[in-house]
């Protein structure tokens, strides 16, 4: 067998058959190579870059499993389980101090004093703003809640950690190799073929450059985010992820509140601009006392390569409001990108052809994407015993794709 990125002597990527190729080596990759590779299967996954570089280390870290709904809510409570073993088994930093939503108007509270009676005191603990004041370095807060569950890792280092982790169980990698088209049983990669059982395409927005027919159908479009990394002099640590108002309009679990309705005029009626760069008012932590800054929000078929400044300024001038500060120091800026669609997860099972499609479409793949990748794993081997908690999708695991489309799944499972 060929070295990871090296060719045989025919000048092909090796002779051996897999049981399972991975196309992608993110977070939902590594996830779908974990699951095959715990069923005892012989894997490899197949990059295009050096590393794993794509949306899964560009992000904030936020293991948000709390407030989502339906699917992405069994997936998130899977992943949480993963995301744990992984941090113990593969050793990297993640920190289970729960998420703060703070509150800095009425209307923001409303949403989240509704979401905690509808949780309960398991998943939300709320705080008057006296408490929030102790313990969160903002400024003009009304209340707020913990939501314990939530955890945090570095975006930086914890999808290579678990690429190291599962390179060191067994699961083979080939980076800078690129998949050019698939076929039943073979990939066509960049340094030769390919053979395996199964194949999934965990490739994120670059799903509609090797499936553009699947990817139009599900109207996956690709969604570009501005984002960046500050210095501040913070009053105190954020000792966990920070959202606050846009925030509450983005994750499910909070839009689907009654009490959203109000706040979503409001703030689109009195801050236009920011509705226009459709922002996620959010801010993590690093170990190394750096917060992650973002976000905002530009879709299309194709994103604008050029990142436009105001983007920034408007992220800047919410991050100083928010925490009082004056003195923030930006230290890097980037673009992230993801598949974005109306559903929040395409996942393509195709018994007949073994080529398989995971993509999470919306921005909580860091969240979901482990319990999805082993859902997708289960459903390739029709396999019922699938570890979430959602009796809906273990049967959907173990049933074929004809009588369970992805579009029947779409609903709320909880
Ligand atoms: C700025 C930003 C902030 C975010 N914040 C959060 C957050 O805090 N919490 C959260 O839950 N989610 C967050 N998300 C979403 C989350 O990061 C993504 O949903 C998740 O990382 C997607 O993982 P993935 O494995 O599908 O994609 P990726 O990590 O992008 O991996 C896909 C890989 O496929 C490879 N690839 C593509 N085509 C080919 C090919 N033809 N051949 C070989 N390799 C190929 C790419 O090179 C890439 O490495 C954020 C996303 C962004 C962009």
């Amino acid at each position: 067998m060929t070295e990871s990125g090296s060719l045989d002597a025919a000048g092909q990527a090796g002779t051996a058959r897999y049981d399972v190729l991975v196309v992608g080596a993110g977070i939902v990759g590594l996830g779908v190579a974990y699951a095959a590779h715990r069923r005892g299967l012989r894997v490899l996954v197949c990059e295009r870059a050096s590393e794993v570089v794509g949306a899964s280390v560009r992000n904030f870290g936020h293991l948000c499993f709390t407030p989502q709904s339906g699917r992405a809510y069994e997936f998130a409570q899977r992943s949480r389980e993963l995301w744990r073993e992984l941090a113990r088994e593969a050793d990297f930093w993640l920190q289970e101090t729960g998420t703060w939503v703070v509150a800095r108007t009425d209307e923001e509270f409303a949403v989240l004093r509704e979401f905690a009676r509808v949780r309960g005191p398991r998943e939300v603990h709320t705080h008057t703003v006296a408490s929030i004041e102790s313990k969160v370095p903002v400024a003009e807060a009304v209340g707020g809640v913990l939501l314990p569950l939530d955890c945090q890792v570095n975006p930086r280092e914890a999808a290579s950690a678990v690429r190291a982790y599962l390179q060191r169980c067994g699961v083979e990698f080939r980076f800078r190799t690129a998949v050019g088209a698939v076929a039943s049983g073979v990939a066509h990669t960049s340094r030769g073929d390919i053979r395996a059982d199964q194949i999934v395409l965990a490739t994120n927005h670059d799903i509609d450059l090797l499936m553009p027919d699947l990817a139009q159908q599900h109207g996956v479009l690709r969604c570009g985010l501005d984002m960046m990394r500050v210095t501040m002099g913070l009053r105190a640590p954020l000792t966990a992820p920070l959202l606050t108002g846009w925030s509450l309009l983005r994750y499910s679990g909070f839009a689907d509140m009654a009490a959203t309705v109000d706040l979503r005029a409001r703030l689109h009626s009195e801050f236009p601009e920011l509705a226009q760069l459709d922002l996620n008012e959010m801010y993590t932590q690093l170990p190394d006392g750096s917060v992650i800054v973002g976000d905002t929000h530009y879709r299309g078929e194709s994103v604008a390569s050029f990142q436009r400044e105001i983007a920034f300024d408007s992220l800047l001038s919410l991050a100083r409001e928010r925490f009082d500060v004056t003195d923030v120091r930006v230290l890097e800026r980037w673009q992230g990108m993801y598949a974005s669609a109306a559903n929040e997860f395409l996942q393509d099972i195709r018994p007949d052809t073994g080529i398989h499609v995971a993509v999470v479409t919306t921005g909580i793949g860091m969240s979901c994407g482990l319990g999805f990748a082993e859902h997708t794993v289960a459903r390739i081997f029709a396999d019922s015993t699938w570890a979430g908690a959602s009796p809906v999708l273990r049967e959907a695991a173990a049933v074929t794709t004809s009588r369970h489309p992805d579009h029947e799944l779409t609903g709320s499972v909880q």
